[in-house]
């Protein structure tokens, strides 16, 4: 059996009675996000290091803010703060004016420039198990309170939701909730995440296919089928020169607009990474695929001073170790559950390897994203050549993988020098291209 998250969207029915008690837990996690944020800058400003969830729950489960929630959503909030300090660590190893995960509120000065009030918006708040009491028969929800804001009789320690879904879904085995505040229509809304056991998907077929994830290609993919697929990156790209510009045009670094762009970055770069995990494991369907080789980064990203290395082929200026992990568990997800199983490959070496003759070359020309063989007298996709040498696992020794020398060098080559080039459009996903990109190393 194979287990699968799936969350689904519910309005609340009972809105009015619940709004003003799911406010003041927004705003209780908005108030704890803030004091875990002051602290984990002053950690870092006094070690140069950042705590971890785990540290700030030692740190501040007997402040007040803590029991503003119940105690697991609290860890939640502890949870999204030290992944937002993560990333931030990350982000400033290219970009020195990266700035910190902001504070949630927003200040109201008089004027003389004092303090008069301030307002915090209404972050999501998330309930795990022992904070939810599901009652599926009738569609209803308890929530625990947060302990400052219980009251008595008991009754009165949760929060009763009345929800509906879309027509035909059923909500079981809830795992987790969480409210989220709908600004436009000024209502909160619940999500749902239920987990759902499904049978063990059989593999779509036999065949293998290997991936190569880089900047201008994000991705190239090869298939035992002989065909390859390359996905440019240049929406990516371009975002990545696009928003840190605005955002340095921003006045308040972590003001509202700067959040706002942030978000939308994100949100850009989530939507590039589902769609094209989606597009992939189609392909691999059609292809009768069992299992897809990913080359990992591991070992490459830092040098002994913390500081970002040369990543070679795959840059360091806009995208980071971080995003290629993130479309790698995407890609794992969306592939288990057809079948597929996706297999974390070496790749040094892929890049410099004929996958065709198997000569390694330090000094290999890359011309125009060509890669040119002198051992064999060829040229072919230089990202190509790497997504063929992942897939062929060349670093592996064990007897059943296949090498470039079991295949024979009278192989056809023609499908490595003419890959189908998928373009990226935001409302219509990815679409074939007819001609091939050129892309200068
Ligand atoms: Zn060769």
């Amino acid at each position: 059996m194979l287990e699968v998250h799936r969350t689904h969207r519910a309005r609340i029915l009972n809105h009015s009675q619940v709004a003003e008690m799911l406010d003041v837990h927004g705003w209780s996690a908005s108030k704890l996000w803030n004091v875990a944020n002051y602290h984990s800058r002053q950690v870092w400003d006094e070690t140069g290091e950042i705590p971890d969830h785990g540290d700030l729950k030692d740190e501040l489960k007997g402040h007040n803010k803590y029991k503003g929630l119940h105690s697991q959503s609290s860890q939640r909030v502890l949870e999204e703060l030290a992944e937002a300090f993560n990333s931030w660590k990350e982000q400033r190893k290219s970009d020195k004016r990266a700035n910190p995960p902001g504070y949630r509120k927003k200040n109201y000065y008089d004027q003389e420039g004092r303090r008069v009030h301030e307002e915090h918006p209404r972050s999501t708040v998330t309930w795990k198990q022992n904070g939810i009491k599901h009652d599926s028969k009738n569609n209803r929800v308890r929530l625990s309170k947060g302990a400052n804001h219980k009251e008595h009789p008991k009754a009165w320690e949760y929060v009763l939701c009345e929800y509906e879904t879309r027509p035909g879904v059923t909500v079981e085995n809830l795992q987790q909730v969480r409210a989220v505040y709908d600004k436009a229509k000024q209502r909160w809304e619940l999500h749902l995440v239920c987990k759902d056991e499904v049978e063990t998907p059989t593999a779509p077929g036999e065949e293998t296919a290997g991936i190569d994830l880089g900047i201008c290609n994000f991705a190239a993919v090869t298939y035992s089928t002989e065909e390859a697929d390359l996905y440019p990156g240049n929406r990516l790209k371009q975002d990545g020169y696009y928003f840190p510009k605005e955002i340095a045009k921003c006045d308040d670094s972590g003001g509202k607009e700067a959040t706002r762009l942030h978000r939308k970055w994100s949100e850009r770069r989530t939507h590039f990474f589902h769609s094209l995990a989606k597009h992939i494991v189609e392909r691999c369907i059609e292809k009768g695929v069992c299992r897809i080789n990913i080359g990992k980064l591991s070992g490459v990203r830092e040098d002994g001073n913390g500081e970002s290395k040369n990543w070679g082929k795959h840059g360091n200026l806009d995208l980071h170790g971080w995003a290629f992990d993130r479309f790698s568990n995407i890609l794992e997800y969306k592939a288990k559950v057809e079948g597929i199983e996706v297999v974390e490959v070496d790749e040094r070496d892929t890049s410099k390897t004929c996958c065709v003759c198997g000569t390694e070359d330090e000094n290999q020309r890359v011309e125009r994203g060509l890669y040119v063989c002198g051992g064999h007298d060829d040229a072919f996709n230089a990202d190509v050549n790497g997504a063929e040498n992942i897939r062929l696992d060349i670093n592996n020794n064990e007897s059943n993988s296949e090498s470039s020398a079991s295949l024979g060098e009278d192989r056809s080559t023609g499908w490595l020098a003419q890959p189908g080039v998928y373009l990226y459009d935001l409302s219509s996903g990815f679409q074939p291209q007819e001609q091939v990109v050129d892309c200068k190393p």
